[in-house]
């Protein structure tokens, strides 16, 4: 009887070597206050100076989400007080956004669904404040940091919604390499917005909005409790007494939000343009350049599915991630036939990696792929041999030729030895020749089966076959 509507926010790191509004380090997890200078730390008399490599990453991510980019946007000041922001005030963007009504499109059961973005500003990021042994200290390493605030619309209607469209988020985020998107270190972090309301009714209900949710169960945790928590108030006639716009957090042991502040008015903020800061001009030049950006993984799919023959499924899993699109596309440019290509990597593979290893800290890279799979593709091991390979490889040093070698599993393609087994066959079920040279032509099977287990594995099938053929006419 109730409809779910949930708005997103974004806040992304972006990837920039430097800081968005000064040249120090952004450089994650080193010794505290290392990465800071008179800009970042706020004292009297620094100036920002913009970082044109955030400003180039925001607009291609207006390019992907088919969004308008505004050649001209203004950077404003939020005046709020925190110990982690020293200047007492954030510069963001207000009223002109670097990127204005986007889109993009999520899968979920089968349907594609189209969810509007509403605005992804420029905004610098605050430190940290740490709390330890009753005393709080803060980090400024992080002040500064350039971030893309990514908003979306109220489309949203089901916390699964709300997770396949962060998933495609974190994905074109990734594939366009302006953020690293990794949600434990908080370069991929979400608040999410969530209101009820009578089904079939089209006015926006009180949202509540939880902030800093950085794993894409827990967001799904703290939709699904917030939605219980908001239903139940309104079926005991408690909406209005219990569901106020407020900012809430989940509680990630127990799995309950919990009210943290009343949410402030925009104009508690008190925005207005910095003026140490010109408005953003892109030049027509810097423009163009950014908005060529690289294949994205929907795009990726249809390509594998329409120039190699791959399936879908298995073009989504081999676009999960960077890492393994690049993987399987170095198996392919290396000539691999695809269809190897995504069985070797796909099962054999992503079977083996455990205990949290990846593609890229997989001990068999693309390169070693490639030489094993040359190797089944050039008849020197069989399939079943290469699995061994594969085993020893993820485990051990050694290139893969030493390893075959070490291992003795070449297969034996020298006629005479593979010759020499099928007389011994032949003559011993004489009367099985007999038949098969009266019609029964299925037994061949069971004579390649027989000489391929006389040579233990060894024997290349297709010579096995081909000999065998010659023998019985
Ligand atoms: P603020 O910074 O005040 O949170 P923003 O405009 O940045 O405001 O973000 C508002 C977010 O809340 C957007 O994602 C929007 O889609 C979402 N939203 C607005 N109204 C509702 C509502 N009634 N229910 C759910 N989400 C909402
Ligand atoms: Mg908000
Ligand atoms: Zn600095």
């Amino acid at each position: 009887m109730f409809e779910v509507v949930i708005g997103l926010e974004v806040h992304t790191q972006l990837n920039t070597k430097t800081k968005i509004f000064c040249s120090c380090s952004t450089s994650f997890g080193d010794e505290a206050n290392t990465h800071v200078c008179p800009t970042c730390l706020a004292l009297p008399g620094s100036l920002p100076v913009l970082n044109k490599e955030a400003v180039r990453k925001a607009i291609s991510f207006g390019a992907a989400v088919n969004a308008t980019i505004n050649k001209r946007s203004v950077f404003n000041r939020k005046n709020y007080f925190y110990p982690d922001l020293p200047k007492a005030y954030q510069i963001s963007q207000f009223e002109i956004p670097i990127v204005e009504k986007g889109e993009l499109f999520i899968d979920v059961n089968g349907e594609k669904k189209r969810i509007g973005i509403t605005r992804a500003h420029l905004e610098e990021d605050a430190g940290k404040n740490i709390h330890e042994s009753g005393q709080s200290l803060v980090d400024l390493n992080r002040a500064g940091t350039p971030l893309l605030e990514i908003v979306s619309e109220p489309d949203l209607r089901s916390s699964d919604e709300a997770v396949a469209y962060l998933k495609k988020l974190h994905s074109i985020l990734r594939f366009l390499n302006i953020s690293d998107a990794n949600m434990q270190e908080g370069s991929f972090r979400c608040d999410a917005n969530v209101s009820i309301r009578p089904k079939g009714d089209s006015k926006l209900y009180t949202r509540v909005e939880i902030k800093n949710l950085n794993s894409f169960r827990f967001i799904q945790k703290a939709i699904d409790y917030e939605v219980e928590r908001q239903s139940a108030a309104w079926e005991d006639g408690k909406y209005d007494e219990e569901v106020y716009q407020e900012t809430r957090l989940f509680d990630t042991v127990n799995l309950v939000t919990r009210s943290m502040r009343g949410k402030e008015d925009s104009a508690e903020y008190r925005y207005f343009p910095d003026p140490d800061l010109l408005p953003v001009e892109i030049p027509e030049e810097m423009y163009n350049e950014a908005i060529k950006i690289p294949e994205l993984a929907e795009q990726k799919v249809a390509r594998y599915e329409r120039e190699l023959g791959v399936k879908e499924d298995d073009a989504l899993i081999l676009t999960s991630s960077v890492e393994t699109a690049k993987y399987f596309e170095e198996l392919v440019e290396a000539k691999i036939s695809p269809k190897l290509a995504v069985t070797w990597l796909i099962v054999e593979l992503l079977g083996r990696l455990k205990n949290g290893a990846t593609i890229e800290t997989s001990p068999v890279n693309s390169a070693k792929m490639i030489e094993l799979l040359r190797r089944i593709e050039d008849g020197t091991i069989s399939a079943k041999a290469a699995k061994e390979v594969l085993d020893y490889l993820m485990e051990n040093e050694g290139s893969v030729d030493a390893v075959i070698e070490k291992l003795g599993l070449k297969q034996v393609s020298d006629d005479s030895a593979i010759i020499a087994i099928i007389d011994q066959i032949l003559s011993a079920n004489a009367d099985k020749v007999a038949e098969y040279k009266s019609g029964k032509d299925k037994l061949f099977g069971f004579f390649v089966g027989q000489t391929m287990k006389e040579g233990k594995g060894a024997f290349n099938p297709a010579k096995v076959n081909e000999l065998l053929k010659e023998k019985l006419g």
